[in-house]
């Protein structure tokens, strides 16, 4: 495995995969890895003849006040855990690499980004799209993998695929979680003691949404204000928002059906958790 930090050797190292007619599968991540992570490298590993992993914590993703001076790193120990994974390179460009001085081209979804994270972020996913544009163009996979613990991330990232005709194959694997529910998640480890079970609302949110809709609950208006009510009741809770919307348009459901997904995003102290999932099997 190598580390490659340099946007024009990365692309050299493309060229001559490329040359030798092999396909690329490629995990993009901001790093300090978790099983979460290596689910995806592993599905990389089983779908391209050599898997790329980057490690890139981007600026243009994080709004001001949020926590990108303060967001977990360790690149020894990502590198240890993407060699096992069977990585063939690592890239963890510099800021500078990929923003350098006069940088000026943003990529913008419209749409699907007004509502949930994308309110909650502004600017949020105009630089997660521009990131994994110029990271497509850099890396030129075959397929690119991602996490369902992103939702609207990965609504976002097929509508952009989509519209701007990128000739790579978008993957979204399941979420991976702890023993007791809580999804993995880099900024688990921001969570005290303290707030460590107070997170636990928000698996459990989605677990008490489902019974509720198995039970035969199907207003949507009903079972937000039951949750709502719950994660309320945890002292370190703050809500970001709690919504159930359709899974390709995101848009607000009055109903629960088929195409219903719960999606929460709560503080617990400061750290903002988000979770998802279908309501219905
Ligand atoms: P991040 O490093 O948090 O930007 O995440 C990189 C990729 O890993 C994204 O596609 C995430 O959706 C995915 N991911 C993060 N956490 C999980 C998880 N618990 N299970 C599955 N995929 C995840």
């Amino acid at each position: 495995m190598i580390i490659i930090k340099s946007v024009s050797e990365m692309q050299q190292w493309v060229a001559s995969v490329r040359g030798a007619a092999e396909a690329i599968s490629f995990v993009p991540t901001m790093g300090f890895l978790h099983q979460g992570h290596v689910s995806l490298l592993d599905e990389g590993r089983r779908r391209g003849d050599k898997l790329v992993l980057s490690i890139f914590v981007n600026p243009t993703q994080f709004g001001q006040g949020e926590d990108f001076e303060d967001y977990p790193r360790d690149l020894q120990q990502d590198s240890q855990l993407a060699e096992q994974a069977g990585v063939d390179v690592i890239f963890a460009p510099t800021a500078k690499q990929m923003y350098p001085n006069g940088y000026a081209t943003y990529v913008d979804v419209e749409g699907i980004t007004n509502t949930l994270c994308g309110a909650s972020r502004p600017g949020h996913f105009r630089g997660v799209c521009t990131v994994v544009s110029k990271l497509f163009n850099i890396i030129q996979p075959q397929v690119a993998i991602f996490g369902q613990k992103d939702f609207q991330q990965l609504a976002v990232i097929q509508r952009m695929i989509q519209d701007l005709n990128l000739p790579v194959e978008i993957l979204g694997l399941p979420i991976y979680r702890e023993s007791d529910g809580l999804a993995m998640s880099s900024r688990n480890v921001y969570l005290t003691e303290v707030q460590r079970p107070q997170a636990l609302v928000l698996s459990q949110s989605l677990a008490r949404a489902r019974e509720l809709v198995a039970a035969g609950q199907k207003d949507v208006a009903a079972i937000i204000l039951e949750l709502k009510t719950k994660i309320n009741q945890q002292p370190a809770a703050r809500i970001d928002y709690v919504q159930i919307c359709h899974q390709l348009t995101l848009k607000d459901q009055l109903d629960v059906d088929n195409d219903s997904v719960l999606l929460l995003a709560v503080y617990i102290g400061k750290t903002r958790l988000i979770d998802n999932g279908f309501l219905v099997d």
